[in-house]
């Protein structure tokens, strides 16, 4: 039950309300105030009630628009006002969304919150993309990582833990560490055809997919003027299926 004073941290799922569950539709129903990401569709902001108020807080990389300490404030007052306050994210919010800070944040000023998990990007997005991220024979696991460069430009991951060829790897805030990621990947022992995808606006109407293999996404991805919110996709789970087969978001055509 949300009561007032309480706050929701809510997964809204990649933006098709559809992937939104009954949980978090529950709460959506309930809030007084809602503050949000960039992510969060609009589709499901217009579930809220009307009586709700929208706070927006961004959160590109880079530009955040309300910096975390702001909004690990902003919910502590709000709640204090005795509201049911909503805190809407894309994806999951204890996946890359830091959702485990807001929650510590929120504890230790003696608010108690609800954490209503959503269907994260690279589960959902693969789904729809038709891109099995495990698959008998091809690919035995699956690594969620994070693309986002450190302040000095570089991304210092642990690539030789990414460079089993049966492992599919994601990576969240990928798009402008894909030079990077592609050259590390390969000098980690990847195979340079290893195929790769990159899903922008998974879920969305205008969802796109591009597909190429390490050496090539790079430059498909320049070609496109790809811009975030993007998920890149290695192993060879991404051509398991043919691009023909992928009818729809999410339908694949027997035909
Ligand atoms: N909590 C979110 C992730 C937030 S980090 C989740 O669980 O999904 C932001 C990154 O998530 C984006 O840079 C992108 O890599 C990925 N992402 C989120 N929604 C997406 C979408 N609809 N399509 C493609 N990538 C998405």
């Amino acid at each position: 039950m949300f009561t007032k004073g309480e706050v929701a941290l809510v997964g809204a799922g990649p933006g098709d309300p559809d992937l939104l569950t009954l949980q978090a539709f529950r709460f959506i129903k309930q809030a007084d105030v809602a503050i949000y990401d960039r992510l969060v569709s609009e589709e499901i902001m217009a579930l809220l009630p009307s009586h709700c108020e929208k706070i927006y807080v961004g959160k590109k990389q880079a530009d955040h628009r309300v910096p975390q300490d702001g909004i690990n404030q902003l919910l502590v007052d709000h709640a204090k006002q005795n509201k049911k306050v909503l805190r809407l994210k894309g994806g999951d919010p204890f996946v890359f969304g830091r959702g485990g800070e807001e929650a510590q944040f929120l504890l230790a000023n003696k608010i108690a919150c609800h954490v209503v998990p959503g269907m994260t990007a690279a589960s959902a997005c693969t789904s729809y993309a038709g891109i099995p991220l495990t698959h008998r024979k091809v690919a035995r696991s699956c690594t969620f990582i994070t693309g986002n460069l450190q302040d000095n430009g570089a991304l210092d991951l642990p690539w030789q833990t990414l460079n089993d060829a049966e492992q599919t790897v994601v990576f969240y805030m990928g798009i402008k560490s894909l030079p990077i990621i592609a050259k590390q990947l390969i000098a980690a022992g990847r195979k340079s055809n290893t195929p790769a995808a990159l899903i922008r606006k998974g879920s969305h109407k205008d969802q796109q997919i591009i597909k190429g293999c390490l050496a090539t996404l790079e430059a498909l991805v320049v070609k496109h003027n790809i811009k975030p919110p993007s998920l890149i996709v290695i192993g060879d789970v991404v051509n398991t299926f043919a691009d023909s087969q992928l009818k729809n978001i999410g339908y694949l055509s027997a035909n």
